[in-house]
């Protein structure tokens, strides 16, 4: 699967927006609704498709991700309509990595048969807890053994299956924590995304904490439970990103391509595209977020110019949350200034213990991951002090 040529990779994002239920911590835009307009929406993201694909490389994308919302709740013979519309176009996608975000109430033996003669060969379960308790505090629809055997029938027939896991969740233990890391690492999985829950604005979760009805997690305890996430590597798991774990080759090859800065386009409501124009610029473009609009066939959301030292603090930011880390020569092609303010500062943060630095590239350990914005905030204003001194 890992064989393309990748030197003009880009990667193909699909937003599938609809969602069953509105979880209590969720700030993404999404449909609640029970009756999915599914052959509409097939329709207006193979019409997408096809009228921008004309902008995108002719060869086919290196990774095809289809993200939430809740992927699973939109019918499998659309999803597959529309893998066959992507193969139309650009041939065989079985070198790609095509992953398809499920629920663990979606996924059944039909369920996984489907995607996989459709071309999808990677899942990503949204458990978040195999506890039963902590699961029905983050309102999700499943059990603890119902996530079990969802993750089993996805590992039964695919080779790359990921499990998503959220900690510092208000009641959870840290013996909880510790149990779903152990079940975690017991099924045949090779990657693992844990995440601490973040009480973001207007959701219900904030609502609530604010009102005093919840009783959100300290910071030593999120930091505390990051430490414990690190049991993963007992079996076999390597941290390859602040919140990102794989084993047995299972590092996704979309998220990488994001954090390495690889153009992507995106398809459905609210998905963001990124590509280089002329003049070593890059655009970013967004859909309407509005399904009903995205539906009518008014797509067009709005778009913007990154130059060259947005786009060097962006690769910056993301480097600094990757175990790959962040090669001073990559910065240097797009930023001057900003590379060499980097070199200096990687030093420090190597005596002060937050990765290593080897002259060329800092690659941050666990402790550098988790101060990975305060040391993109220190590059940032030295590098932006640097430029006002000698503009
Ligand atoms: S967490 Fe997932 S399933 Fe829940 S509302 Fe958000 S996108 Fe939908």
């Amino acid at each position: 699967m890992h064989h393309q040529d990748c030197s003009k990779a880009w990667s193909l994002y699909v937003h599938v927006p609809f969602c069953e239920r509105h979880c209590p911590y969720c700030d993404f835009t999404v449909v609640v609704t029970a009756t999915v307009p599914h052959r509409r929406f097939g329709a207006a993201l193979k019409e997408e498709l096809e009228e921008r694909a004309d902008n995108w490389p002719q060869h086919r994308p290196a990774s095809i991700y289809f993200g939430g919302g809740t992927p699973s709740a939109w019918d499998a013979g659309e999803l597959q309509a529309f893998l066959h519309a992507v193969k139309r176009r650009y041939g065989p996608i079985d070198l790609c990595e095509v992953t398809v975000e499920a629920n663990p109430e979606h996924v059944n033996e039909h369920l996984v048969h489907n995607l996989r003669d459709a071309g999808v060969n990677r899942i990503s379960l949204g458990v978040q807890s195999f506890n039963d308790r902590v699961a029905s505090i983050l309102g999700r629809a499943h059990d603890g053994a119902a996530a079990v055997r969802a993750t089993e029938i996805a590992t039964a027939a695919f080779d790359h299956v990921s499990v998503d896991l959220i900690h510092s969740v208000p009641g959870q233990t840290m013996d909880d924590f510790d149990r779903d890391i152990e079940v975690a690492g017991a099924l045949k999985i090779d990657h693992v995304s844990a995440y601490e829950l973040a009480i973001e604005p207007k959701t219900s979760f904030e609502r609530r904490a604010r009102a005093g009805l919840l009783q959100v997690a300290t910071e030593s305890t999120m930091v505390e439970m990051d430490r414990r996430s690190e049991a993963l590597r007992r079996y076999g798991f390597t941290r390859y990103e602040l919140s990102s774990f794989s084993r047995w080759d299972g590092a996704s090859r979309h998220n990488q391509g994001y954090w390495s800065g690889r153009p992507y386009l995106g398809l459905g409501p609210g998905a963001h595209s990124f590509r280089p124009v002329d003049g070593g610029h890059w655009i970013r473009s967004w859909n309407t977020r509005s399904t009903r609009r995205y539906l009518d066939g008014q797509r067009r959301g709005e778009t913007e110019l990154i130059d060259g030292p947005t786009r060097a603090l962006e690769l910056v930011m993301a480097g600094l949350r990757t175990a790959r880390g962040v090669a001073v020569a990559d910065i240097a092609r797009i930023d001057s200034v900003g590379a060499s303010v980097l070199r200096e500062h990687a030093r420090g943060w190597s005596r002060e213990g937050y990765g290593d630095w080897d002259g060329t590239r800092f690659r941050p350990n666990r402790v550098g991951f988790l101060v990975s914005e305060g040391l993109t905030v220190a590059w940032l204003q030295s590098r932006d002090t640097r430029r006002q001194e000698s503009g």
